[in-house]
């Protein structure tokens, strides 16, 4: 089965196993596991932040993020196709007890400078007041595009000049960092915070990191506790996500692999594909894409249907520029 539903299906390699089993830990409550403490300390130096803290999840750090960031009955801005907006439950509201409101960024997902500020509230006696603006990079329902740098600034720059924090969704920002050749820290630099994930393209087993200030992710300390991710002996988790990130370059192999694939599948009558800028790959389909996806899956493909004729395939570690090839025979015959 070559499975191209998403890049969390890797499993971990024999490095992080073996990692698991010799990592020195303690009570990570305490801060007293040496290897988290080693893992926090190296992303945040990487993210280019005073601190980080390790999460269960990324939806944990987004979410942990907009309520150190916010107060209650304030508004998130929000991109209509992200993450934080569609896929976690609506914890903005839940945990944060935030409004969102959505800006349309049908252009890589990249929000302007313009739609930040046409969208900002200013609270008084009767609007709630704009709490936080999301961003998200990799975006991953634009189709995994990296957003330059400069881009990111922009918007900072309008958020702040407004003194309203910025948070980065940044699940899949070593992608970006390996597509656009820029370093993690200057993707992150003018953001209040940023989340990524381990466990995605990195391929660690568990785990997310959120970074920031001194007194954001003290902040962000507590809330996790009270979300109940306190983890206690978490080095073990820690130490594949330190195996992970050492190698970070072969995400390339990824995007020449998404590439490949979106370049045969957009030969295959009935399909096309844009070339992909990282390793997500959304197909659009003629026929209605669930059956398409059903025929694929009876072949040993995987991918996962997005929208009715939208598919996604997602490349990741544990797929090889071989199977590419073979994944795109089983396609074109089930196309
Ligand atoms: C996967 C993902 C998350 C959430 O990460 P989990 O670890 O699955 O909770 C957040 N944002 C984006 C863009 C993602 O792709």
């Amino acid at each position: 089965m070559i499975d191209l539903r998403s890049d969390t299906v890797t499993r971990p390699t024999d490095e992080m196993r073996q990692a698991a089993a010799d990592a020195e830990v303690g009570d990570d409550v305490y801060d007293e596991d040496p290897t988290v403490n080693e893992l926090e300390a190296t992303v945040a130096d990487l993210l280019g932040k005073e601190a980080a803290l390790f999460v269960p999840s990324g939806t944990m750090g987004n979410q942990i993020a907009a309520r150190v960031h916010t107060e209650r009955g304030q508004e998130a801005i929000v991109e209509r196709e992200s993450h934080i907006y569609k896929w976690e439950l609506a914890g903005l509201a839940q945990h944060a007890q935030l409004q969102t409101r959505t800006v349309e960024a049908p252009n890589r997902g990249v929000v302007t400078p313009e739609m930040i500020t046409d969208a900002i509230v200013v609270g008084d006696d009767h609007k709630p007041g704009t709490g936080i603006v999301c961003l998200e990079n990799t975006h991953n329902n634009r189709g995994g595009t990296a957003i330059a740098a400069e881009e990111i600034d922009a918007t900072c720059e309008a958020a702040h000049e407004r003194e309203i924090p910025v948070h980065l969704d940044g699940a899949r920002l070593f992608n970006a960092a390996v597509a656009l050749d820029t370093p993690l820290d200057r993707l992150a630099r003018e953001v209040d915070s940023v989340m990524c994930c381990l466990s995605k393209g990195l391929g660690a087993p568990v785990g997310s990191m959120v970074a920031g200030s001194q007194s954001f992710v003290a902040d962000a300390h507590r809330v996790r506790k009270l979300l109940g991710g306190g983890m206690r002996q978490a080095g073990v988790l820690a130490a594949p996500g330190l195996v992970a990130l050492s190698d970070r370059d072969r995400l390339a192999d990824d995007h020449e692999n998404a590439k490949a694939l979106a370049a045969g599948v957009d030969d295959v009558p009935g399909l096309s594909a844009p070339e992909p800028e990282t390793n997500i790959v959304f197909v659009e389909t003629d026929d209605p894409a669930a059956p398409f996806v059903e025929r694929c899956a009876e072949r040993g493909v995987l991918g996962s249907t997005r929208t009715e004729h939208v598919v996604r395939f997602c490349t990741h570690r544990d797929v090889s520029a071989d199977e590419i090839e073979t994944a795109l025979e089983r396609i074109a015959d089930a196309a």
